[in-house]
């Protein structure tokens, strides 16, 4: 039996499977040259000189971090719906403890309870790692 009810498993899959195709249009949509990341951009402003923009150097960085962030996010969804499909999904990796169903809405590709989530921060910002 999995930890979690199957209306809750279809629900979570089914977000999941959106967050991935957003994620992958929002990617896609990038890779194809168009900067539309800029908030204040009107769409009229695309017909104008679009062709060579002269921004490009300078979001390329910024870019580049996103791309990096939003591959992690599209492999913690991809790692997620695994575990959906597979099982052992709403089940603490670290603890082995389960989920709230309140946090695995909240944040569906989430793998720890809040517990180890705080217990992991901790060890990250004193950099001491795992006392145990
Ligand atoms: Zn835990």
């Amino acid at each position: 039996m999995p930890p979690i009810s199957s209306e809750l498993h279809a629900d979570l899959g089914k977000r999941l499977r959106k967050s991935r195709e957003d994620m992958l249009t929002a990617i896609r949509a990038r890779t194809d040259g168009n900067t539309d990341d800029r908030p204040a951009i009107s769409p009229m402003a695309h017909m104008g000189s679009n062709d060579d923009a002269p921004a490009g150097e300078m979001l390329s960085h910024n870019e580049e971090h996103l791309a990096e962030h939003e591959s992690n996010l599209l492999h913690e969804i991809d790692a997620a719906i695994g575990r959906l499909e597979a099982g052992g999904y709403g089940v603490c990796v670290s603890c082995g403890c389960e989920i709230p169903e309140q946090r695995l809405l909240a944040t569906p590709t989430v793998q720890t309870c809040i517990q180890c989530q705080e217990r992991i921060e901790k060890e990250q910002h004193t950099g001491r790692g795992p006392s145990m």
